[in-house]
């Protein structure tokens, strides 16, 4: 039980009967089918959403469609669209107080993170996006063939929005994960049809609410909460949708990828990962145990990039991993609402006994558990881990785990670290620990993965795209790298 007093606009807005955002219209689903929302830290329910079935996403696509075709949106200048963006990041800003207690309660996660990372994440990338409106350019181009003489013809490029975009998101940063797919979108002209993760759905739903406070007409942004299985599919089967974009596992991004390609729709899969942080022999002990033990513990190891295999100089291993593990058995765990918590829950009892099967296949297969290896309730609780002694093909390297284990393995040489961070089917990130430049600038283009930290991790800011190589995705968000893909490019070339 927490003595946290939660904010009276935020319970109002738990309290409110949660329907489907269409346009203008707050409809039930056709089906009148709803969903439990469970508070993670104490395994109640919080309240229940709306179940959009395929005849929902029917409709909000088809709404989503009009608003972009036909619509004062389809018909705003850069300019306006810059200004609408700034204003929705301010309403996000003063209402952040209030969305990070809906973080917290919907998710799990410890309030100061969500107020701190999610949502000013979340308003910082919003103004960035702003500034893009007005900058999507396409280019003049020189034509290169001898029977097109120089003044005759003139060749130039069109950055057009791509169209209707469907977002489907993961529950690990609800409002943040939304609004990297959303903020682009709206920067370039594009409409929306939202889909937030069933067991987090509330912020989406209040992100909403506040897009149309700023202005954006109705049916810019749609939200359609629900089972993957059922609206999520819908959506990304749905041949009126121009562009998916999704983050979440890579099973069901795979999924999400092979039925765009059968209507050939646009697709950004930010996906799973099983990131390697990386201390070599002249690292800053202190900093890099402190920051290898952020790196997985951070938001109870629910991060696509968390650093998941820890890679140490085996002059170094044993002091290294005796540090991270007392790091870890000091991590404050409890209610994300109170204050002093380091740690909250996972987010479902689905996560807990999915994380927890991993610790336990780990004991059975004789590796050592250094740190913490247990569970608790009633909220779904599991103890920042360590495992050392583990075999690189077991699952508990080669796997996603998603949860506060990290599996800790000693390396003699920067060959085989190189060889040992590239051996996973997954490429997100990795961060390198090292004072020593000339090691780090070799090894950087040698790392197969999507961003590469020194001396941090899980560091990330707008203007620096975010993806995977491998099986962690297709496409980036964030930088200026996102515009094209959310734009669609046309070549013009013009007989004089
Ligand atoms: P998930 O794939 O189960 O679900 C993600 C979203 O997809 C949810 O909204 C879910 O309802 C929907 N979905 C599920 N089945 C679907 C289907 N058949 N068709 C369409 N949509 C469907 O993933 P999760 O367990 O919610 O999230 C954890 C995963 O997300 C991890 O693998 C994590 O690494 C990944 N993730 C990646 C990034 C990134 O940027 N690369 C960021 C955060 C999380």
């Amino acid at each position: 039980m927490s003595s946290y007093t939660l904010r009276a606009d935020t319970a109002a807005f738990i309290d409110k009967p949660h329907q489907l955002l269409i346009g203008d219209r707050r409809p039930e689903a056709c089906n009148q089918q709803r969903i439990d929302v469970l508070n993670p830290a104490t395994g109640k329910l919080l309240t229940s959403v709306a179940a959009a079935g395929k005849a929902d996403v029917d409709a909000a696509v088809a709404c989503a469609r009009r608003t972009f075709d036909d619509s004062p949106w389809s018909r705003m200048k850069p300019a306006e669209r810059e200004l609408l963006l700034w204003r929705f990041a301010d309403l996000v800003e003063k209402n952040a107080d209030m969305l990070a207690e809906l973080e917290c309660m919907d998710n799990g996660k410890s309030l100061g993170i969500a107020r701190a990372v999610d949502i000013q994440l979340g308003i910082n990338f919003m103004r960035y996006m702003a500034g893009w409106a007005t900058k999507i350019e396409g280019s003049s181009v020189n034509v290169s063939m001898p029977f097109m003489p120089d003044g005759q013809f003139h060749g130039y490029t069109r950055r057009e929005p791509l169209g209707v975009v469907g977002a489907i998101v993961a529950w690990n940063f609800p409002l943040l994960l939304a609004i990297w797919k959303i903020a682009p979108a709206l920067a370039t002209g594009c409409t929306v049809v939202l889909k937030p993760a069933e067991d987090t759905p509330l912020s989406a739903l209040k992100l909403a609410e506040l897009a149309l406070e700023a202005g954006y007409p109705p049916g810019v942004l749609n939200v359609v909460t629900g089972l993957g299985q059922d609206a999520g599919a819908a959506l990304s089967g749905h041949p009126d949708i121009d562009k998916l974009t999704f983050t979440g596992s890579t099973p069901v991004g795979k999924m999400i990828g092979k039925a765009a390609m059968d209507t050939m729709t646009r697709v950004t899969l930010e996906l799973g990962g099983k990131s390697p942080t990386i201390v070599l022999p002249d690292a800053d002990l202190a900093s890099a145990a402190q920051g290898a033990a952020n790196a997985i513990f951070f938001n109870q190891g629910q991060v696509c990039c968390a650093g998941s295999r820890l890679y140490v100089h085996r002059k170094h291993f044993d002091n290294v991993v005796a540090d991270i593990s007392g790091i870890a058995s000091g991590i404050r765990l409890g209610n994300g609402m109170d204050p002093g918590v380091q740690m909250g829950p996972l987010v479902s009892a689905k996560q807990q006994q999915r994380v927890f099967g991993y610790i336990e296949q780990g004991r059975e297969s004789g590796a050592s558990i250094a740190a913490g290896g247990t569970m608790s309730g009633p909220g779904f609780f599991v103890t920042p881990t360590v495992i050392a002694d583990v075999d690189h093909r077991s699952p508990l390297v080669q796997e996603e785990i998603f949860g506060p284990v990290l599996v800790a393995m000693p390396f003699d040489d920067i060959d085989e670290v190189v060889r040992l961070a590239n051996d996973s089917p997954y490429g997100l990130g990795a961060s390198i620990w090292s004072n020593d430049l000339s090691a780090v600038h070799r090894m950087i283009p040698r790392i197969k993965s999507g961003s590469v930290w020194v001396n941090c991790h899980t560091a990330l800011d707008p203007a620096l795209p975010f993806g995977g190589y491998k099986q962690s995705g297709l496409g980036r968000e964030m930088g200026a790298e996102v515009i094209h893909h959310y734009t669609e490019v046309k070549s013009v070339l013009m007989q004089i």
